[in-house]
């Protein structure tokens, strides 16, 4: 993106980045006049300038801090308005927690759709219950609001603190996918702010295709204002547990077994351990086994270890058969048999498991770090070669963050959202979740970690293996159209349809602003 920073590279972080353009004082002006219920601010774009990742940086002109959705679609009018006039584009922005400049905007305008959420959140109970909420209400608040009525969404990541269009633009994926899809696939409706200023509602069966493209499409048809979002009943526990194993087939075969039962667990995922002996605890999990002593003393004797993590939901009353169905589906597996470890919490503490790490990392200044993260999806057929060359010869410790790895049943999932995937029916998610700490050098540093994530990429392109990124960062449209394969030309009829000047979401860099 034209002056967007990469902090790997000398620049220091808050560096202004560049001139602003001679009519930038005509822009703020028209943008100050604008009519809203809620403003634009001008002398705080520094909060809009950054994301999670922490490696690229680039400040928006203004940040609109809307209090209606009327709000968003005045802006999104004025700005089409002014046409080739400006080269002003539009970044909704969740909770900025995307790892790669996602949600900015370079001299445009950010906006801040938390100060869209308005409390609102209503339940809908019945047959087939339901929420309706802000595009910008945090996840952990839809869990609070409804746990009180005994209802909760089905699917989920693996940190709450994200918000509903942050997560749908891209698919919200964690351990409940196999079983539920991801989020975007429990979603009943959305209201939309189009790229031309039209705020539409669409679904399955109203404006369709509106719905379908905006759903995974990584906010470049509309922004979403408010979502309809599928319940279940909530389970009042959780049985969290944890088994470990040395041979990765094992593993995977296990894995698969669970994840193509019907009635099995209610959440699975896993991940690799090189050689360590806090084998248990990551900066992303708060899990304390009943036998921590045992947990603690267990040693990996340098061997690489994967650890499968399942979770089964129960009320108190359930416990009994619960164990029971538990025991049964341990008793079909192969780990290593002294290496079960159990621990049973709430439903909200374990949904809401890595909000308690980021505290402590917090305290210690070790959260708002570069995080160069890798997310990819790989086909089944591709996942032993992916797992044999990755884990024995590029990535071989686990120093800078965990490294997660589980199927998910694809064939569950929706085929007319905008997401790409492999085209097979059981995918694994792989994610490379590392951060950079302060003064880290050589192997730990930034540079060293990014040239791996390539390193990794290059390594599937030559093995010619059936894989693509999620959370997919590109710097050119060619490799977005090797990413997009066949529904590229879909994708950018929409955009065109939708979004015609390419106003949205420039920080994903597939289309330039047209002037
Ligand atoms: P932002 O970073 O603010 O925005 C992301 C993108 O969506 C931008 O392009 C933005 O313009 C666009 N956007 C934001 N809001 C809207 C809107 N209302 N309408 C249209 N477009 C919009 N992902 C998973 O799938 N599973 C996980 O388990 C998981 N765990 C994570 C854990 C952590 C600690 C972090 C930092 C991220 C994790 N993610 C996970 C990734 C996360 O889902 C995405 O980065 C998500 O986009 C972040 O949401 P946000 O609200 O911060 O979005």
């Amino acid at each position: 993106i034209p002056g967007r920073t990469n902090l790997c590279s000398n620049h220091s972080v808050g560096t202004p980045i560049d001139l602003p353009p001679s009519n930038t004082l005509d822009i703020r002006s028209s943008l100050d006049s604008l009519n809203l219920e809620g403003y634009v601010s001008f002398d705080d774009v520094h909060n809009a300038a950054k994301d999670f990742g922490n490696i690229y940086q680039s400040r928006p002109l203004a940040i609109l801090h809307p209090r209606s959705v009327s709000d968003i679609s005045s802006m999104m009018r004025h700005i089409v308005h002014l046409g080739s006039t400006s080269n002003l584009t539009v970044a909704a922005r969740g909770h900025g927690h995307s790892l790669q400049g996602q949600a900015l905007a370079h001299q445009g305008v950010v906006i801040n759709m938390k100060s869209l959420r308005s409390h609102d959140i209503k339940i809908y109970k019945g047959r087939q219950p339901y929420v309706d909420v802000s595009g910008g209400e945090l996840w952990i608040n839809i869990l609070r609001e409804t746990l009180k009525y005994g209802l909760s969404p089905k699917s989920w990541t693996d940190y709450l603190h994200l918000t509903v269009g942050g997560t749908l633009s891209n698919a919200g994926i964690s351990g409940q996918a196999f079983k539920n899809g991801p989020q975007i696939n429990n979603v009943y409706q959305l209201e939309v702010v189009t790229g031309k200023g039209e705020v539409v509602t669409c679904s399955e069966k109203r404006n369709s295709e509106l719905f379908y493209s905006v759903l995974g499409g990584l906010g470049q048809f509309g922004i979403i204002t408010r979502a309809r979002i599928s319940l279940r009943p909530a389970p009042h526990m959780v049985k969290w547990i944890r088994v470990l194993y040395s041979e990765f087939s094992a593993f995977s075969k296990d894995q698969e077994h669970l994840i193509s039962k019907e009635n099995a667990f209610d959440y699975l995922e896993g991940f690799v351990i090189f050689n360590r002996t806090d084998l248990l605890n990551n900066w992303r999990s708060s899990f304390s086994p009943n036998d921590s002593t045992q947990a603690s003393q267990f040693k990996s004797d340098g061997k690489t270890l994967y650890c499968l993590e399942v979770a089964k939901y129960f009320n108190p009353e359930e416990a009994n058969s619960m164990n029971q169905e538990t025991e049964k589906l341990l008793s079909e597996l192969h780990y290593i048999p002294s290496t079960l470890f159990t621990s049973e919490v709430s439903y909200i503490e374990f949904l809401d498991r890595v909000h308690i790490a980021e505290k402590k990392l917090r305290a210690k200044g070790l959260w708002e770090v570069p995080h160069p993260w890798l997310n990819l999806l790989i086909s089944k057929s591709s996942i032993f070669d992916f797992a044999t060359g990755v884990f024995n010869n590029i990535v071989t410790s686990n120093n800078n963050g965990p490294i997660l790895i589980y199927p998910v049943n694809q064939s569950k999932w929706n085929k007319h959202t905008s997401m790409i995937t492999p085209n097979e029916d059981i995918l694994y998610l792989v994610a490379f979740l590392s951060s950079v700490m302060p003064n880290s050098s050589g192997k730990n540093s930034l540079e060293y970690l990014m040239k791996q994530n390539q390193r990794i990429i290059n390594f599937c392109e030559e093995k010619n293996l059936n894989v693509k990124q999620y959370l997919p960062h590109y710097e050119t449209q060619q490799e977005w159209k090797s990413h997009f394969g066949n529904k590229w030309e879909t994708f950018s009829k929409r955009k065109y349809a939708y979004d015609p000047l390419a106003i949205l979401s420039p920080g994903q860099r597939i289309f330039q602003k047209i002037t």
